[in-house]
């Protein structure tokens, strides 16, 4: 079968023996030479020749045989490749080897082999004429690429030296080839789409390509979202200068290469401008007696609050764009501030947006980044806008005194942009670059203190402060708002569950110690569930009349029988109640539900021994009643202070002492050896308690002298007492503020006296009637009468008979 070649190979061929694949005639491939063997013959025929003859070899398929002795030739293939060695370049790393670029010329047949190291060289019969196989050349190379399990088939194909038995073993191949093809064809077009779709973006071709929008494939589907975005653009509201920036931006995308980490951030940057609410509002309704009503019926109590809401809106209606000053809430957590903002967005018809600013600290939360910046997004302010989907929706900035600073530039002076009406219509966000018309949103703020606002920003505001709550007042807000929004929340009806009053005022006084409602509320919550559990599981409890508590005029207390099952019922027919009774909840079922009470008043208990004084703070959270301890041991005049005091507090227990030092006598008050002079080898130590809460402030002064007057003179402070009022040197009470929460944590306490200062007195005004009527007030102008009203039979030389000789 063999025909003359016009190019003759050498009949001498050094033997390159090869596991990468088959090399067929036409063909070219790429080949590791590392065996001992093949690296000889490189080097000696390759490296060292230079006649085209010697760049000649015959390329052998070599199925490795591990078994078989590296050293021993193995047994050849009887027919192979002559090869063109094109190309050689070695490395050393990780070990030395060459790579092979050779191309197949012919096929060849070993007739035998003439030696076999270092490698070996056989004679050979050249078996088909070179020129036989130009257009073949590409089908052979995919064929000699054919994976491992085609090896074989290959090897038949080089075998098959007859061009008519070739055709035949290689056609099925082919057609599996060219099915092959067709996936693969598929997947590159894919990839070649992802490139294409950025490069061949052309309007005029994509706009032509909307109404028929029917291929499905992907890129279409992309396209069609960049003609979308560009449809959007054009008929979007925004404003001149912003249209502008977007259509420069989409003509950039268009251009871009999808793979570019830009690309998604263009287009995300123009979906957020598209989706802006450049022009878009709700129409503000408003109607005052309506919105009375409605504040009225969602909110209990709070009418300065509520008042000073519909004074503002008021204005606001007859004023059409009303640049006033932001109305700020502030108050303790929990006493409806929130809640309220919601509120006057209800009634306006407006959107409602929470925007959380406790511990914002840098001021891209506010403005945004910069588009330059990895991960840059728009600031608080944009994407509320982008949320509600309006631009006049009522903003709430949450706890605006919580807002810190750092490096990242301070988050205060964009809020002032922000809040400013001369300003804010031009509000430019870093990310969105464009200036967005914040004229429109109504803005509220909340705080738990003025005390921390930035003063720029305080200026801005109007400050309507919120004050914790009285004991009535919550019981009513539960009961009209708090325990029905649980219920529905739980699927519970008033006909499963029922939650006396009493029971409300045990969870206010025992179950939480706050100024708002919100633990109160959450209580509630874990009321609820436990509740839901019962009534799922179909355990009706029993409930008895305890009339014990009706006779103590709190009302019909009942009690849950936890233990009594419905078959018990008939053998106790007073017991006995409908299996629809609700599940009651008393004190018993609080304990279980709740465990035990968190606040036992243990006022009395700790007041059992002289050096002990009730002070009353305030705190952002509310007001709270204050233990002050005092003891006094041997020593030489030192005081300690402990429990995280401020600086004027350490400074009120100074003037205490020194006070007290200069009237031991007048009192009678003596130090342990029976000396007026106090801190005659004498140390004290005041103690805070709470260690945890940093207080400071002047109005502790007027109880650190009541605390170590008892220490000096042995006297039990009146345990139902708690005192406020700054001092002086000389003895004088000075005003304090904080009074109607002071008074409030001292009636949720329920202590009985409190004392204050005399000229604090109007301030009693604020306080709810029925707090008032459960207290006595007695107010002081100077510490005589502090201490006076702060003991029982008072506290002077002439009423304390023989006090010179009491000892601790
Ligand atoms: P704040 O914002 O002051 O921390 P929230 O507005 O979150 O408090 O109020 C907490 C919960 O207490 C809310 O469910 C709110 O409806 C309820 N609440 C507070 N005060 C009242 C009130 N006076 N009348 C009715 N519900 C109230």
């Amino acid at each position: 079968m063999s025909s003359v070649s016009p190019i003759q190979i050498p009949r001498r061929l050094p033997l390159l023996l090869t596991n990468e694949g088959v090399l067929l005639p036409g063909s070219t491939m790429r080949t590791s030479v590392d065996s001992a063997r093949n690296l000889q013959l490189v080097r000696s025929r390759l490296l060292k020749g230079t006649s085209l003859q010697s760049t000649i070899l015959g390329v052998i398929p070599n199925t490795p045989d591990p078994a078989s002795d590296a050293q021993d030739l193995p047994p050849l293939h009887r027919i192979g490749t002559a090869a063109l060695a094109v190309q050689v370049v070695g490395s050393n790393w990780p070990k030395p080897h060459y790579t092979l670029l050779i191309t197949g010329l012919c096929r060849f047949q070993i007739v035998q082999v003439l030696k076999e190291k270092p490698y070996p060289v056989a004679e050979v019969e050249q078996l088909d004429r070179l020129e036989e196989f130009p257009n073949t050349c590409k089908t052979r190379e995919e064929l000699g690429e054919l994976s491992e399990q085609f090896y074989k088939y290959a090897v038949q194909i080089l075998d098959a030296v007859s061009l008519e038995e070739r055709f035949k073993m290689t056609i099925p191949l082919l057609v599996r080839q060219i099915e092959g093809l067709k996936l693969l064809q598929k997947t590159r077009k894919h990839k070649q789409d992802d490139d294409k779709r950025v490069i061949a973006i052309r309007p005029v071709r994509r706009i032509a390509h909307i109404p028929g929008a029917l291929e499905d494939d992907d890129e279409d589907e992309d396209n069609d979202d960049i003609v979308m975005l560009e449809r959007k653009i054009r008929t979007s509201s925004m404003p001149e200068q912003a249209h502008k920036v977007c259509v420069k931006e989409i003509k950039r995308l268009k251009k871009m290469p999808q793979s570019m980490p830009e690309y998604a951030l263009t287009r995300n940057y123009l979906e957020l401008m598209v989706e802006l609410p450049w022009n878009k509002s709700t129409t503000d309704r408003l109607d005052i007696r309506a919105a009375r009503i409605l504040l009225d019926n969602d909110h209990y109590a709070m009418e300065k609050l509520k008042k000073r809401v519909l004074e503002y809106l008021a204005v606001r209606q007859l004023k059409n764009n009303l640049k006033g000053p932001i109305l700020c809430f502030v108050g303790p957590p929990g006493v409806g501030k929130t809640s309220v903002g919601r509120s006057v967005a209800k009634t306006l018809g407006r959107e409602f947006h929470r925007i959380a600013l406790g511990g914002v600290c840098d001021q891209s939360d506010i403005r945004g980044h910069r588009r330059t910046y990895v991960g840059s997004m728009p600031g608080r302010i944009i994407n509320g806008l982008k949320t509600v989907g309006v631009n006049n929706p009522v903003f709430l900035l949450d706890e605006v005194d919580k807002l810190g600073k750092s490096l990242q530039g301070d988050p205060a002076a964009a809020l002032l942009e922000v809040l400013d009406p001369e300003q804010n219509h031009n509000f430019t966000d870093h990310y969105l670059n464009v200036a967005f018309d914040l004229s429109q949103v109504l803005f509220i703020a909340t705080a738990n203190t003025t005390a921390t606002i930035p003063p720029a920003l305080l200026d801005r505001m109007e400050i309507i402060q919120v004050p914790g709550y009285t004991q009535e007042e919550k019981i009513e807000i539960a009961h009209r708002h708090l325990i029905p929004k649980q219920l529905e929340q739980h699927g519970l009806t008033a006909q499963q569950i029922q939650i006396p009053q009493v029971t409300t005022l045990d969870i206010i006084t025992r179950y939480t110690r706050e100024a708002g409602v919100r633990s109160l509320d959450r209580k509630f919550g874990a009321i609820c569930r436990a509740v839901a559990v019962k009534v799922a599981e179909g355990q009706h409890k029993e409930a008895k009349l305890d009339r014990s508590d009706v006779a103590e005029g709190e009302g019909s207390r009942e009690r849950i029988l936890e233990d009594a099952k419905p078959e018990s019922v008939s053998d106790a027919p007073d017991l006995a109640l409908p299996p629809e009774m609700p599940i009651l909840i008393d004190f018993h079922a609080l304990k279980d539900i709740l465990g035990p009470p968190m606040y036992e008043m243990e006022v009395s208990e700790r007041l059992s021994q002289p050096g002990v004084a009730i002070g009353l703070a305030w705190t952002p959270l509310g007001g709270e009643i204050m233990f002050v301890e005092a003891s006094r041991m041997d020593g030489e005049g030192q005081l300690t202070l402990t429990g995280q005091l401020g600086d004027v507090m350490k400074e009120s227990a100074h003037l205490a002492i020194s006070w007290l030092r200069s009237n031991a006598k007048t009192y009678g008050l003596t130090n342990a050896s029976g000396s007026f002079d106090l801190l005659d080898n004498t140390d004290i130590h005041l103690h805070f308690p709470a260690g945890a809460v940093t207080k400071d402030g002047p109005s502790a002064g007027v109880t650190i002298v009541t605390c170590l007057a008892s220490l000096f003179s042995g006297r039990l402070v009146r345990s139902d007492v708690a005192m406020t009022g700054e001092i002086t040197l000389r003895g004088l009470v000075l005003p304090v503020g904080g009074i109607k929460e002071k008074v409030l944590a001292a009636h949720r306490a329920g202590l009985k006296r409190v004392i204050l200062p005399q000229r604090n007195e109007k301030d009693l005004e604020e306080i709810p009637g029925n707090v008032r009527q459960d207290l006595s007030f007695v107010t002081a102008s100077c510490l005589d009468e502090v201490l006076n009203a702060a003991f029982d039979g008072g506290f002077t030389v002439n009423t304390r008979p023989g006090l010179l000789n009491s000892k601790l």
